[in-house]
């Protein structure tokens, strides 16, 4: 393979690589030839028995460790991933076409930021004392136990560590299965967090379909099922794990708005919407791909619209000029080019793009159409894809109504320098993570999540320890026990 740090195997379990070719071969393209770089196997029912017993043996030894051992263990795993970035980032682009001017930078690090924040947080995790006059209770934090995280193909190495990094901290041990479309960074987060010191079994990589995935979520040893994916495998998975009242976390997709108004610094804004569209290909969950623009400035935000992206450079991902890369996959490309077909007939005017490139691999222009209704297809259904829809208003309330008329809540953004009305249509928006001149930043430290068909639950900052952990309260009586008889 033309990348370094290749796995060895398909599946990490116990501490180690395992192989068992009797699986589902699946094979690794890269999306920038379209050639195929590698072959992993879909684990089999015998390796996701194994992978989830080495999860629940392990899981009782690294509960009872001191919490600031857990938490040193992931912090050394930061550190490593830091050391490593430039492959790691490297592997990344082979795993999902992203380019590597973005891969250095939002990937392996935003693993190492989670595994970093996590890893210092884990020594503060306590219950509390609640005094109740002459007598006390108190609350305990507990494990929950065998979690499984199952991520999307958009960013590997980031949902590994955004999943693992706050169960690890919580005491609990994880089974994650990384989407077949790109199976090979999981598996270097866990070989990274047995060298750091995770005991054998606490970080555990099973490749597979969504059938894998299945046999994850319902076997009654697994206590948690944290899902980034489509709102239509959520509701799935959510069904499956509710039927034996496991936990859940709910990452999945969006149709955001993002609200331009007339006194918006434009430039920012146009940036906001580039960042929000295309940054990976527009494969992202949070993108606000409804870009409400008001209607004394549409045209002139369209003309610059158009001239920022005539720059980007569009090509080899590997070359760390190259902005803007290709789709993850054939089937992905094809999805999206099927929705700019649908747009065109439709009626929505095409100001940019909406073509395949002529070149190997699986590129797409960025693409923009303008004078898009609330009713046409690219408005209501989520693409995941460079394609961005600009809709007109005119009125405050009106553009918030309209933003809410969807299924989904993942995300918003506002641009203006009215910092009240800034505030004042966030209030108004059913969104779980927000923002106000700026679009698409997610630090470890805040909350991430949706509401509505976007999910349940939240992952990072503290919000994430509650979906992790349980508490167990603690009645403690001082005196005498008075019962009736
Ligand atoms: P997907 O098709 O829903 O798949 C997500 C994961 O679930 C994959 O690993 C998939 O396996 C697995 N899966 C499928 N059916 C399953 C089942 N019945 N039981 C258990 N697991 C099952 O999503 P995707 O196409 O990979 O990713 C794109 C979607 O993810 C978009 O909707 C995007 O918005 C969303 N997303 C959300 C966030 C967020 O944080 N909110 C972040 C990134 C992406 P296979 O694919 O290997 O078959």
């Amino acid at each position: 393979m033309a990348y370094p740090t290749q796995p060895t195997a398909s599946h990490y379990i116990n501490g180690a690589y395992v192989e068992d070719q009797t699986g589902d071969e699946i094979p690794v393209i890269y999306p920038a030839t379209g050639d195929r770089i590698g072959l992993v196997h879909a684990g089999t029912p015998a390796i996701v028995d194994q992978a989830i017993a080495a999860a629940k043996a392990a899981q009782p030894a690294w509960a009872a460790l001191s919490p600031r051992e857990r938490g040193r263990i992931l912090t050394r795993a930061a550190q490593i991933m830091r050391e490593r970035n430039y492959d790691l980032s490297v592997l990344e682009t082979h795993d999902t076409g992203k380019p590597l001017q973005e891969t250095l930078v939002a990937d392996a690090t935003s693993g190492a930021d989670a595994l970093e924040y996590f890893g210092g947080l884990a020594g503060t995790l306590t219950g509390e004392h609640i005094p109740l006059g002459e007598d006390w209770a108190y609350t305990i934090r507990e494990a929950l136990g065998v979690c499984v995280g199952i991520g999307a193909w958009n960013y590997p190495t980031q949902i590994a560590c955004w999943k693992g990094a706050p169960a690890l901290a919580c005491g609990n041990t994880m089974v994650f299965k990384p989407s077949e479309t790109t199976p090979l960074c999981a598996l270097k987060v866990a070989e990274i967090l047995t060298e750091a010191g995770a005991p054998p079994g606490v970080f555990n990589v099973v490749q597979g379909m969504g059938q894998t995935g299945a046999q994850l979520v319902t076997d009654p040893r697994v206590a948690k099922v944290s899902l980034t994916g489509s709102a239509a495998t959520g509701k799935k998975v959510y069904a499956a794990a509710a039927a034996e009242m496991k936990h859940v976390t709910m990452e999945l997709g969006g149709k955001s708005p993002m609200i331009v108004f007339e006194d918006a610094d434009i430039e920012n804004a146009i940036g906001g919407a580039i960042l929000g569209n295309f940054y990976s290909s527009g494969q992202i969950c949070s993108n606000g791909t409804r870009v409400f623009v008001h209607r004394a400035i549409k045209e002139h935000f369209l003309t610059r619209l158009a001239e920022r992206l005539a720059t980007a450079r569009i090509g080899d991902p590997m070359d760390e000029k190259t902005s803007f890369g290709p789709m993850v996959s054939q089937a992905q490309m094809n999805i999206v080019l099927r929705y700019i077909d649908i747009a065109k007939t439709e009626g929505a005017r095409l100001v940019a793009g909406g073509q395949r490139i002529d070149r190997d691999g699986f590129y797409i222009e960025p693409t923009v159409f303008a004078d898009v209704t609330d009713d046409m297809t690219i408005a209501r259904e989520e693409i995941f894809g460079p394609v961005m829809s600009v809709l007109d208003f005119e009125d405050e309330d009106e553009v918030i109504a309209r933003a809410n008329a969807t299924e989904y809540g993942l995300s918003a953004g506002v641009f203006t320098r009215d910092l009240s009305r800034g505030h004042r249509v966030i209030g108004g928006l059913q969104a779980g993570s927000c923002f106000i001149n700026s679009y698409n930043d997610a630090p470890v430290e805040a909350p991430f999540g949706g509401v509505k068909a976007s999910g349940v639950g939240r992952e990072n900052a503290r919000a994430a320890i509650e979906h992790y952990s349980q508490l167990k309260s603690v009645y403690v009586r001082m005196g005498d026990v008075e019962a009736p008889f």
